[in-house]
């Protein structure tokens, strides 16, 4: 599989949307501490369906369902053993549908916070961090993805310390993703932390970006992270639609229906994006219009 496009390409490289809240849409439960990785087990048919659609509504690259299948997230539902076997299978899920529906799309494999995304407090040590980040990597490499997505990272010691095992067993296929504040200054995770002290370490990525940020910050974000790394670096930005409750549970709004968020992602690409896509929140829908949208400004 060779990666595309070219930091320069034209054509900006289309992610796919939300898999967990679309889950959720479709009638799957999502409930904590499994979310989206109950679907492997209870509804592989569904998910396969999303990966389908979002294929199907124009993206060139798909992310696996492997949000929620670490060690740690699996033991609170008394999983941990099962980590590389769910890894693995929500990477053949995605690769069937892929190579059913476009043979040449990329396969993303995710790796989330090892806690809750909107609590970096919870994060453990960075020590802890590069263990168990070291193998959720590992059996992401051993599944056969294309490349690692490090995403919606919320803290600075957590972040350096994932990067740090994805550039050892994965080297340059590897993309990192921050949760950024909405409001405020650009670069500021969700901590507290400012990205800059960390982006000098990561000049071997594919692509570093933002996501799960409100749609209307993100433009700013990319901006910083434009400026602010070499030019072999894509910059990559997917947004949300909606927020998490208290209970942690994604309430989708429809504040930003697909049209406005193409057009919030062709402001990204005005600003130097190279890849968008969709958070959570996020439909086939949301895609197609992003899809409708890149056609039209060519
Ligand atoms: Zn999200």
């Amino acid at each position: 599989m060779s990666l595309k496009p070219p930091a320069s390409s034209p054509k900006p490289l289309l992610l796919d949307g939300a898999t967990g809240t679309e889950l959720g849409r479709r009638g799957v439960d999502i409930s904590l501490p499994l979310w989206s990785a109950r679907a492997l087990l209870e509804a592989p048919d569904v998910l396969h369906a999303i990966h389908h659609d979002f294929l199907a509504a124009g993206a060139d690259a798909i992310t696996a369902n492997t949000f929620r299948t670490h060690r740690r997230s699996l033991a609170k539902a008394g999983m941990g053993h099962r980590a590389a076997e769910l890894t693995r299978l929500a990477v053949e899920i995605a690769k069937a549908a892929r190579d059913e529906q476009k043979p040449d799309a990329i396969v993303l494999g995710s790796v989330a916070p090892l806690e809750d995304c909107y609590q970096p407090a919870l994060a453990p040590d960075e020590p802890t961090c590069r263990a168990e980040h070291a193998e959720m990597i590992g059996n992401l490499v051993d599944a056969g993805v294309d490349v690692i997505l490090i995403e919606t990272m919320n803290n600075l010691p957590e972040a350096r310390a994932a990067a740090r095992e994805a550039q050892r067993l994965a080297p340059s296929k590897w993309i990192i993703s921050f949760c950024t504040k909405s409001l405020g200054p650009a670069g500021i995770l969700l901590s507290g932390e400012p990205i800059a002290d960390l982006l000098g370490g990561l000049h071997d990525a594919y692509a570093v970006g933002v996501n799960c940020v409100a749609a209307p910050s993100v433009e700013a974000q990319v901006r910083l992270l434009r400026e602010s790394m070499p030019d072999h670096v894509r910059i990559l930005a997917y947004a949300n639609i909606g927020y998490a409750d208290e209970a942690g549970n994604w309430m989708v709004t429809d504040a930003v229906d697909p049209a406005q968020y193409a057009k919030y992602a062709q402001r990204w690409i005005d600003a130097g994006a190279t890849i968008v896509g969709g958070c959570c929140g996020t439909t086939p829908g949301t895609i197609q219009a992003i899809a409708d949208q890149l056609i039209r400004a060519r």
